[in-house]
C-alpha cells in the first residue's frame, strides 16, 4: 500500500466549510431554477462523489441521481478528444432535466465528448455543474450553467480529485506539491 498524506500537499484552496457552503449556494440555484423539472443529476466517476453528496443534500425538489465512468484517451497531461464509457447510465433520460456534475473542468474536452453523447438521448435540457473550473485551460467551447469556484492553473487534489488514485479522501482542496508528480 503506497503512503501519501497532508504533507503531499503545498496548500490548501478551499476547506471543507467552504466547499459545503458553495455546495449549498448551488443547489439553492439549482432548486429555483428546476421547479416542476424532472431533474435528473449525473455524477462522473470517481472524482465528482463528494461534490455530489454534498450537492444533493441541499438540493430542495425531487431529483434522481445516476452516474457514468468514462476515461480520456491519451497521455496523464492531455486528454485527445476520444472517450471510453465504462461504466454507461443506468436510467433513460429522454425528456428528462439532466444535470452533469463535475468535480472540476479542465480542457472540457471530456464534457464536450459527453454532452454530444448524452444528447443524443434526446433530454429536454441538458446542463453542467462545476465546483471547480479552469478557464484559462480551456480547449473547448462548452456553456457550463452553475460554477462554484475559478481556480487557477495548478494541480488539484482532494474533494474526490486524485493523484494516482491518492489524495480523493481529503475533505478539502489541495495544491499538490510539484515533487509529487515530477517524480
Ligand atoms: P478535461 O476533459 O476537462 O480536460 O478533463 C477533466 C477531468 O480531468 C476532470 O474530471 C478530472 O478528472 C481531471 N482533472 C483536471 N484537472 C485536474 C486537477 O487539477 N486535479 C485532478 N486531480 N484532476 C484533474
Amino acid at each position: 500500500m503506497p503512503t501519501y498524506g497532508k504533507e503531499d500537499v503545498k496548500e490548501v484552496l478551499y476547506n471543507a466549510e467552504q466547499l459545503k457552503e458553495k455546495a449549498k449556494e448551488l443547489a439553492r440555484k439549482i432548486s429555483d431554477d428546476y421547479k416542476g423539472k424532472d431533474l435528473i443529476l449525473i455524477g462522473i466517476l470517481k472524482g465528482s462523489v463528494m461534490f455530489m453528496t454534498d450537492l444533493i443534500r441541499e438540493i430542495s425538489i425531487p431529483c434522481h441521481i445516476d452516474f457514468m465512468d468514462v476515461s480520456s484517451y491519451g497521455n496523464s497531461s492531455e486528454t485527445s478528444g476520444v472517450v471510453r464509457i465504462l461504466k454507461d447510465l443506468d436510467f433513460e433520460i429522454k425528456g428528462k432535466d439532466v444535470l452533469i456534475v463535475e468535480d472540476i473542468i479542465d480542457t472540457g474536452v471530456t464534457l464536450k465528448y459527453l454532452m454530444k453523447y448524452l444528447s443524443s438521448r434526446n433530454p429536454n435540457s441538458l446542463e453542467i455543474v462545476c465546483m471547480l473550473n479552469k478557464a484559462e485551460r480551456r480547449r473547448v467551447d462548452i456553456g457550463v450553467k452553475y460554477i462554484g469556484y475559478e481556480v487557477p492553473d495548478y494541480f488539484l487534489v482532494g474533494y474526490g480529485m486524485d493523484y494516482a488514485e491518492n489524495y480523493r479522501q481529503f475533505p478539502y482542496v489541495g495544491i499538490l506539491k510539484e515533487e509529487i508528480y515530477k517524480k
